[in-house]
């Protein structure tokens, strides 16, 4: 990169910054469209036994890569085609249906991936305090997200957010849509994911088949509380 391209980028970087959340662009190359698949920090098959290697290689390669390349297509030549994931997604309104869906699957995906870790270290610090001020303790959190997550029906996300006042609020929204989508749910305005799980049949099918709960109960082996902690 050369000093001119890494001044324009890094103003863009500061920019996007200062209004949204920022938690993609740490190691998303591409600030915007084309946007690419973002590389994973561990192998498909380092997360078994609690999510097995074929499940991340289709949820990864082909499914999180569809999304991609849809939304690709889907912003091309419209408003939304120089704007970053985070404008786009708080830009899109509910009748642009292919752009919500791909803007939100390419969000979600990428989110989720980085908070997912075959080294799970227990939560520590602020992040901890603040969950055992809200839930009393983490066991509690975990079984309240967990309730969430059954409770979606039929394809969708389960997302624990902090406000600007620093309360955490567990919630859960259909299909790709996301807390970011503030044009769509105005009741996510200066709110900001921590964490999230994807609860479509894709993300554990192949292993637990109907057993959602157990699928659920498997992800606590595999959260990334330090990149939980990051998004703070
Ligand atoms: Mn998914």
């Amino acid at each position: 990169m050369d000093k001119r391209t890494f001044l324009k980028t890094s103003a863009l970087l500061t920019a996007t910054a200062l209004w949204t959340p920022d938690s993609l662009l740490a190691t998303e190359t591409q600030v915007v469209s084309p946007f690419t698949l973002p590389k994973l920090a561990y192998n498909y098959a380092d997360l078994e036994p609690h999510i097995d290697a074929m499940t991340m290689e289709i949820h990864h390669s082909k499914h999180h890569q569809t999304y991609i390349t849809k939304l690709n297509e889907a912003i091309k030549d419209t408003k939304y085609e120089k704007e970053s994931i985070e404008k786009i997604l708080a830009m899109v309104d509910v009748k642009e249906s292919a752009i919500r869906n791909n803007a939100g699957g390419h969000y979600n995906h990428s989110l989720f991936w980085k908070l997912l870790t075959p080294k799970s270290m227990a939560p520590t610090g602020k992040l901890l305090a603040s969950m055992q001020s809200t839930y009393t303790n983490l066991d509690n959190f975990k079984e309240l997200f967990g309730k969430e997550a059954l409770a979606r029906f039929g394809s969708g996300w389960v997302w624990l957010l902090i406000d600007q006042q620093q309360n955490l609020s567990i919630v859960s929204t259909p299909n790709q849509d996301n807390p970011l989508m503030t044009t769509i749910y105005k009741e996510f305005v200066g709110k900001k994911p921590l964490l999230c799980l994807d609860v479509w049949e894709h993300a554990y099918y192949l292993k637990y088949q109907n057993k959602r709960a157990d699928y659920i109960k498997a992800f606590w082996n595999l959260v990334n509380w330090e990149e939980v902690a990051k998004n703070m």
